[in-house]
């Protein structure tokens, strides 16, 4: 039976191709271009989603959030604390708040804390990672948490 490829658009015999799940045929060619077949589950998925754990395997990316996640700091991939080791999450400062991040064990090292001098709590924010943003850079500069330097700035108005 010939098929034609969803990507390239090329009839090819259908024992060249594979069936992708919800997409169509996909030639050889075009397969290992823009798709794999996750190590875990076995179905195929577009590339963008594979995510290479240590061991080197590709898997899509709910089976790898079973077992791991990526930092979001070297976006590596880590498996969940075990052990001591691991990835695991950290609460940290955001420009838009406070959010519940993966962070890697080395690069949860850059993580720096301070006390907010309004609210008297103690808030942690990665030292290099979003620092880019002008906004968090006045906050551990001012120690302001972000609810109390937001407040601050809709005070002055
Ligand atoms: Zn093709
Ligand atoms: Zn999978
Ligand atoms: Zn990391
Ligand atoms: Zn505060």
């Amino acid at each position: 039976m010939m098929v034609k490829c969803v990507d390239c658009g090329r009839e090819v015999n259908c024992n060249d191709a594979k069936y992708v799940e919800d997409y169509g045929y996909v030639c050889k060619h075009c397969f290992e271009a823009g798709w794999f077949v996750c190590a875990d589950c076995g179905e195929a998925y577009n590339k963008d989603i594979a995510v290479q754990i240590p061991d080197g395997r590709l898997l899509c990316d709910d089976c790898a959030h079973k077992i791991g996640r990526k930092c979001v700091v070297c976006r590596e991939f880590f498996y969940f604390k075990k052990d001591g080791v691991g990835i695991q999450q950290h609460e940290i400062i955001y420009p838009g708040g406070i959010y519940s991040v993966y962070i890697c064990d080395e690069c949860a090292k850059q993580i720096e804390s301070f006390w907010c001098r309004q609210c008297r709590r103690k808030y942690r924010y990665h030292e290099k990672k979003f620092m880019t943003f002008e906004v968090l850079q006045n906050m551990v500069e001012l120690r302001l948490c972000p609810d109390c330097y937001r407040r601050r700035n809709e005070s002055k108005h």
